[in-house]
């Protein structure tokens, strides 16, 4: 029998690590969570409430509306991607922008907001067959992983790539605009008390800089498809 594995891909803002975990669960037919949206949406829901703005964040009040938040994914017909669903209101594109990543970082730094979605997030793991996503999957969410990865780039190619992405959407945003949410998420997520961003002992570290996503893609496919056989 073909045993399943937990794929665990941890690292650093806009490194990549949604596209790969997105091709390596197609390739393996399993299914592929993106943590980052159930924080995004949250998020999303707090800005709706006017809890989180610029310039302040009612904390309390979030906690106490968690239970009102249904987080859920659903596979859109047209584009056979998973989006994510607040409420369920399909709010996939709305989570994307610049203002949300500007946001998401504090409201994910509340323990109560990490132990919602991280038990929701260990249910999803139950039946193993998954490749998560994330900044805490490999230390937190599934500490015993049979595979983790750790992905890392430079700063600027890291801002160059996510830049490129908001343009291609239609955002009006500038490129040192951007530089400055990714070092800034990079800082708050490493430096938070609860499940900090950190590489998990026994995660092997990519560094993509100077990779093509088919050469990423391959290398990583070729580290799964060892780690599954050692498992069979
Ligand atoms: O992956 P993405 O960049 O969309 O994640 C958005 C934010 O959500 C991160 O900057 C981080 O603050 C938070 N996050 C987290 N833990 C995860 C996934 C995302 O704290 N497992």
């Amino acid at each position: 029998m073909n045993k399943k594995i937990i794929i665990a891909i941890d690292g650093y803002s806009s490194t990549g690590k949604s596209t790969v975990a997105r091709q390596l669960a197609k390739r393996l037919g399993y299914i592929y969570v993106d943590t980052g949206a159930m924080y995004r949406a949250v998020t999303l829901y707090a800005m709706q409430h006017n809890y989180i703005g610029p310039d302040h964040f009612d904390k309390d009040a979030l906690e106490k509306c968690l239970p009102l938040i249904h987080i859920r994914f659903e596979v859109s017909s047209t584009t056979g991607l998973a989006e994510v669903l607040l409420n369920d209101v399909n709010v996939e594109k709305q989570i994307r922008t610049l203002e949300v990543s500007r946001l998401v970082s504090p409201v994910a730094a509340v323990s109560k907001v990490r132990k919602k979605l991280v038990e929701q997030q260990q249910l999803m793991g139950i039946d193993k067959g998954i490749v998560m996503d994330g900044r805490d999957i490999g230390t937190v969410v599934f500490p015993d992983a049979e595979l983790k990865l750790f992905m890392t780039a430079t700063a600027k190619d890291r801002a160059e790539r996510r830049y490129k992405e908001l343009v291609d959407r239609g955002e009006n945003v500038t490129y040192e605009d951007v530089l400055k949410n990714v070092v800034n998420r990079d800082h708050i997520d490493s430096t938070r008390k609860d499940s900090p961003l950190r590489k998990a002992a026994n995660a092997i570290q990519i560094d993509n800089s100077n990779l093509t996503l088919d050469e990423q893609f391959h290398q990583i496919l070729g580290i799964a498809q060892k780690a599954i056989m050692q498992v069979n």
